[in-house]
């Protein structure tokens, strides 16, 4: 069979793997998607408690850009699919002293914010500052971020590493940010995605500043209809659109490979399908079981997991008042926040985030209104003992959430996912975040997403450069599928 009309298999339908199997359709490949679960989507997944809807995964979309690539290399208008809207604030911060921020994507707006907060001089500080975003973003797009890590010429950037370090880029992000910002609260707002990457900002490299240009400077935006989930909804239906098929409710057992490369994929329902090319966009760890020997990947020998999460969904009788739709409420003990997760403890007095979507009609009965909490917590790998864990974490969760305004959330409808949930979802260590983005798990160092010894087998998703996040996943997924073309030249 021609490697230019043989099958691909996808394993996996997030995020990651529909945006590779998009692309391949799209250029006339015969795809298939397999996926254990009965829908898309994976860590952007949805679930229902009675009359409301939540999103399990992330709240936010960022750079829709980089979706609608994916709409567009099937000729398609990521508008016409999936009315967009930009958040505005992108972001409410409440901080421990009760102060508040919010960060509008804006740049005099947010300038004019921080004045009000912070004070003029700080004002001028932050505007420097979101200039350095804009440097520091404008050299990492093309060379780290969107970029092809598997290719020897991806690794030579020599001016691009000298310009990274002279702005700052290899010290660590608390560091760079207060050597421009001084206003704790300012900087907290441009160091806490850190957490995003699993780290705490004093461990953090400052390139990952360019998470705080994404969503501060980028903005953030949310499906008009449908929640995020109307996102991997949107591109399955894409794929079915494009003649892939997608086979939902079976997991992958085994990929198949003979001397010359991959032969096809078995599937646990006895099934089997036939591929030249296997593009693997699960749970990198999870799936060494499918994977010969060969492919093993040196870079997985000590993996660094992230952090995990406990998150509580709730149905609301009334939406709250003046609610942004995510609202960062920081507590007192934010440093030590990360020592505490480092050694397996909740956080001392935890950092919260919320998110509360302006009802659409659907997502829960008229008047009524969901939230969302999400509470950094230990992976499996910091801490066992979830049995005692889970229950401690939320009652104190639910008594945080009283004292915060939102009310008594005891009685209301109610779903906890925590650290062993994660797990039982296919999640290594229990994290959804997948490996930390750590120096020696970054860009090159990460997993790589392909492997020589096995010639058709690929990777895409969070366990992948560039990383962990809706954009980077399309990405990893884009770069997968270019690969898998060029291959079959
Ligand atoms: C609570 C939470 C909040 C988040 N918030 C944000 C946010 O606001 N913004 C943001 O950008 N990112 C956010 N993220 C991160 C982002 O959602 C993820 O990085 C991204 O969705 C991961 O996509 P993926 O395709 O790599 O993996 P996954 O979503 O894990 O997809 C892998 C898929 O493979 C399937 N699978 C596994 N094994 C097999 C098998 N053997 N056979 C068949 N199928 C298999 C799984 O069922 C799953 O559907 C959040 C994540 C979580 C969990």
């Amino acid at each position: 069979m021609s490697p230019r009309t043989s099958p691909v298999v996808v394993v996996g339908a997030g995020l990651g793997g529909l945006a590779a199997a998009v692309h391949l359709a799209a250029a006339g490949r015969e795809v298939t998607v397999v996926e254990a679960l009965d829908e898309p989507g994976g860590c952007c997944g949805t679930a229902r408690v009675g009359a409301y809807r939540f999103d399990t995964g992330p709240s936010v979309l960022t750079m829709p850009g980089v979706l609608a690539e994916v709409f567009g290399a099937a000729g398609e208008e990521l508008r016409r699919w999936l009315p967009l809207r930009r958040l505005e604030p992108s972001y409410r911060l409440v901080f421990d002293d009760g102060s508040r921020l919010d960060v509008l994507p804006e740049r005099e707006a947010m300038a004019e914010q921080v004045r009000t907060v912070c004070g003029p001089a700080e004002a001028a500080r932050y505007e420097r500052y979101r200039r350095l975003l804009d440097e520091l973003f404008r050299i990492e797009w093309p060379t780290f971020i969107d970029a092809d890590m598997t290719r020897l010429r991806g690794l030579a950037r020599p001016a691009a590493l000298l310009r990274l370090a002279a702005l700052g880029g290899f010290r660590r992000l608390d560091r760079l940010a207060a050597r421009h910002l001084t206003d704790p609260r300012l900087i907290k707002a441009h160091t806490f995605q850190a957490l995003y990457v699993g780290l705490s900002p004093r461990h953090a490299l400052g390139i990952y500043a360019v998470i705080a240009h994404m969503d501060t400077v980028g903005g953030v935006f949310f499906p008009e209809r449908g929640g995020m989930h109307a996102i991997p909804a949107a591109m399955a239906a894409l794929l079915e659109k494009l003649g892939a098929g997608i086979r939902y409710g079976v997991r992958a057992s085994k990929v198949e490979t003979d001397g010359g490369g991959v032969t096809g994929v078995l599937l646990a329902d006895g099934g089997r399908l036939p591929a030249t090319q296997v593009v693997v966009a699960c749970d990198r760890l999870a799936a060494r079981r499918l994977l010969p020997a060969r492919a093993d990947d040196w870079r997985l020998r000590r993996p660094r997991h992230s952090p995990s999460c406990l998150v509580m969904h709730a149905g609301l009788d009334r939406p709250p008042a003046d609610q942004a739709h995510h609202t960062l409420h920081f507590g007192r003990a934010w440093r030590e926040t990360f020592t505490a997760l480092a050694a397996g403890r909740p956080q001392p007095d935890p950092s919260l985030l919320v998110t509360c979507p302006e009802p659409d009609g659907e997502a829960a009965p008229d008047g009524h209104a969901t939230l969302s909490v999400l509470e950094p917590a230990p992976n499996l790998r910091r801490a066992a003992d979830w049995d005692r864990l889970r229950p401690e974490m939320e009652a104190r969760l639910l008594g945080r959430l009283a004292t915060l305004g939102y009310g008594d959330l005891a009685g209301a409808p109610r779903m906890v996912v925590d650290p062993p949930a994660w797990a039982a979802r296919g999640h290594s260590a229990g994290t959804p975040f997948a490996l930390d983005h750590r120096f020696t798990q970054t860009a090159w160092l990460r997993p790589s997403a392909v492997t020589r010894r096995v010639p058709g087998l690929h990777f895409a998703g969070m366990y992948t450069a560039p990383g962990v996040g809706v954009p980077p996943v399309l990405i990893s997924g884009r770069l997968a599928a270019e690969r898998i073309l060029k291959e079959a030249r």
